[in-house]
């Protein structure tokens, strides 16, 4: 085990899996065992593992300057070259962007841009952030604050009040709606319940509303079909900015260039990005605003003597030098038009267990996917507990494949962007025989 101190990870839980090595969609583990990577690691490997020109870009750019930084001025060419290359793919209006090195980091700096723009402008009591319940931002002290889900926050005092974020329903119809409610009505109620509460809140008081377009970490929710059209009325309607978490979503995961495509959103005022930025070669997030409001931050840096924020390796050369390098091979070699391609198909074999006796749900969009494993199918009952989940992955990983279990007994599915239809099935039949194996347990185990 090490002396580690293990992320994410219940350290009761003495089982640990060595990794060794990865090629292509596929990762090795210290005794040779192959393993098809269903996750992308972390929803972040889309150019697989072992990719050539990534690793050239980033031994070339050590080489030639292995850091510098961006406090006062100073800048390098390739740091400039990824800001316009990403702004320009970007549906943020004149969009501004801001690197850091993780999603949490982006989102922490949304949170701090946000400040300083509404102060700046004037409005200083316009901070608070809405965010759903269940959503995922991280786990940094803020980004911690933004997210939805008990595990970040129990045992560390989390949320903190004085960040001032509020909280709405996440739009997930399965476990969301009231009986006999249909998907219209149940989008009707809970837009409803978010201009309530920003009528209770005070609209002068709210700065944003923080969604990932469709969750990862939270069960991979897909919003109802118009969902985000009401949500973006209502935010108009108060003068709420719309800001997406695209830490997964970004980057042709689900079908499109961006998740706020596949769902409709066309104009967010903020966006977050990580992970597939940079295939995740190197660590480098990317924190967007629109033009205007950077040019509003403008004066009060001056006043200051500086924007008071930033990072030892914001725009960090070599991370920045790889992520380019991704942006150009996604658009050469047209990835997010294959993963839409595969992501179709993938979706479409999944869809092959809604009839499988411990399957409650499936869902997704493009190359990004979950299959709720329930207690009861016909009522939708959920298992008391993560046994089911936990039993599945790791019957996965006997079979020779990663994923993970998400919000409970949730499979999640995030392979590379890469995969071509023959791993998609490889993915399908490991999936199906652990999930009859799951179903073997559970019976046993008279949990269902
Ligand atoms: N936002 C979203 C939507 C995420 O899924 C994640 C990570 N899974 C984060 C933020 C945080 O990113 P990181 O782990 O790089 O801090």
């Amino acid at each position: 085990m090490s002396n580690l101190i293990y992320p994410t990870t219940n350290f009761k839980a003495t089982e640990t899996l060595t990794m060794e090595r990865g090629d292509g969609a596929y990762v090795y583990d210290n005794e040779g065992n192959q393993y098809l990577e269903a996750l992308a690691g972390l929803w972040c490997t889309s150019l697989g593992y072992n990719n050539r020109e990534l690793i050239d870009a980033a031994a070339e750019q050590m080489g030639q300057l292995s850091f510098s930084h961006m406090f006062g001025g100073k800048t390098h060419q390739v740091g400039m070259d990824l800001a316009d290359k990403l702004t320009a793919m970007l549906p943020v209006e004149n969009a501004k962007v801001f690197f850091g090195n993780s999603g949490s980091d982006a989102n922490d700096s949304q949170i701090k841009m946000l400040r300083y723009y509404n102060n700046a402008i004037g409005k200083p009591e316009k901070f608070k952030i809405i965010a759903r319940e269940r959503s995922y931002h991280g786990v940094t002290l803020a980004a911690a604050c933004l997210t939805g889900l008990h595990a970040n926050h129990t045992y560390f005092d989390l949320p903190f009040d004085a960040l001032g974020i509020l909280r709405t329903d996440a739009p997930h119809y399965y476990r969301g709606a009231l009986p006999g409610e249909s998907e219209e009505q149940f989008v009707d109620r809970i837009v409803n319940n978010l201009e309530q509460l920003i009528l209770k809140e005070g609209a002068n008081t709210i700065a944003a509303f923080i969604a990932e377009p469709i969750t990862g970490a939270s069960g991979v929710i897909v919003p109802p079909k118009g969902y985000y059209q009401k949500v973006q009325a209502v935010l108009n309607k108060y003068d709420i900015l719309f800001w997406a978490d695209e830490v997964i979503t970004g980057f042709g995961r689900t079908g499109n260039d961006f998740g706020c495509t596949t769902v409709g959103i066309e104009k967010p005022d903020m966006m977050s990005m990580a992970k597939q930025l940079s295939s995740a070669y190197m660590p480098i997030s990317a924190a967007a605003i629109r033009g205007d409001m950077y040019e509003a931050m403008i004066e009060p840096s001056a006043a200051v003597g500086a924007f008071g924020h930033g990072f030892t390796y914001s725009g960090h050369p070599v991370a920045s030098a790889v992520a380019l390098k991704t942006l150009e091979i996604y658009e050469r070699d047209n990835i997010f038009g294959h993963a839409a391609t595969i992501g179709e198909y993938m979706q479409k074999r999944m869809a092959e267990f809604r009839d499988h006796p411990l399957v409650g749900e499936v869902r997704g969009a493009g190359m990004v996917g979950a299959v709720e494993m329930v207690a009861n199918k016909k009522t939708g009952e959920a298992f008391n507990n993560g046994a089911a989940g936990a039993f599945a992955v790791q019957a996965c990983q006997n079979h020779g494949m990663i994923t993970r279990a998400v919000a409970g007994n949730s499979l999640a599915f995030c392979p590379p962007l890469i995969v071509n239809e023959a791993q998609i099935d490889e993915m399908i039949e490991k999936l199906g025989k652990a999930l009859d194996e799951t179903l073997d347990f559970v019976t046993r185990e008279g949990m269902i």
